[in-house]
């Protein structure tokens, strides 16, 4: 339902929880954080319930300054912490964060997973273990890897996606989904809603339907799916009302 991402700031937990909380106003039944602390350690949170049960989950230990947060309105599977976001992969290299419905998540899980067991039952699952296949499997980039799984998909999503061996990057793209990039002093954010991070920045990019974006410390890539770069300005958003 929400997603916030950061990287580049070395309190992107009590960011990305602010952020969850900035997006409550929408609903949800169940949240979680992902972060990594570009050292070799990395922290998964994830609860049913309110914003306060996370919270009292995150010991002074999970820090970092890259991570990804969700809070989930589930659709598919019931409301349990398997089912939370971030979803990841059986090897526990790929995070995954999604708002929105995966349409044909059955008919993926078939064709490419059949032999898979998988340890949600969310639609967004298939995501992240499609992109550990494309990657472990089939040897593709990770960036390939996620604009392949894409290239899958039929029905709505924002995803926002983490690898542990590039942790300070963050792969971003959408389908009839909100999502945008802000664009702060040495870290750069991704919030499917700007309130969600006005206290970062006010200097966010609009994205369109079928980007890939590559979002570091110090830049954004946008890459139409064609893999051409494409340039776009920042809007500020005035208020933080
Ligand atoms: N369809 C996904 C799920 O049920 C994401 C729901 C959402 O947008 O929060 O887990």
């Amino acid at each position: 339902c929400g997603i916030v991402g950061i990287t580049g700031n070395e309190n992107a937990t009590s960011i990305l929880v602010n952020g969850l909380q900035k997006l409550e106003y929408r609903g949800y039944d169940s949240t979680g954080i992902y972060v990594n602390d570009q050292n070799g350690k990395d922290y998964l949170v994830k609860r049913t319930g309110s914003i306060s049960n996370l919270k009292a989950a995150i010991t002074d230990e999970v820090h970092g300054s890259t991570g990804i947060g969700h809070t989930r309105w589930a659709t598919h599977g019931g409301v349990t912490v398997e089912n939370a976001h971030p979803q990841f992969s059986q090897d526990n290299r790929f995070y995954l964060v999604h708002n929105g419905v995966i349409e044909n998540f059955e008919d993926l899980k078939t064709k490419y997973l059949s032999d898979f067991h998988f340890v949600s039952q969310t639609d967004t699952e298939v995501a992240v273990q499609l992109i550990d296949y494309f990657v472990v499997n089939k040897g593709m980039d990770t960036k390939a890897a996620f604009l392949k799984m894409i290239s899958l998909m039929q029905g709505s999503y924002g995803f926002m996606l983490m690898d542990r061996e590039q942790p300070d990057t963050l792969f971003v793209a959408k389908n009839k989904s909100p999502l945008l990039v802000g664009v702060g002093k040495d870290c750069n954010v991704v919030c499917s809603d700007s309130l969600a991070m006005l206290d970062v920045t006010h200097d966010f990019l609009e994205l369109k339907d079928g980007e890939v974006v590559t979002v570091k410390p110090d830049s954004v890539t946008i890459e139409d799916q064609d893999g051409n770069v494409v340039n776009r300005d920042t809007f500020h958003v005035d208020t933080d009302a």
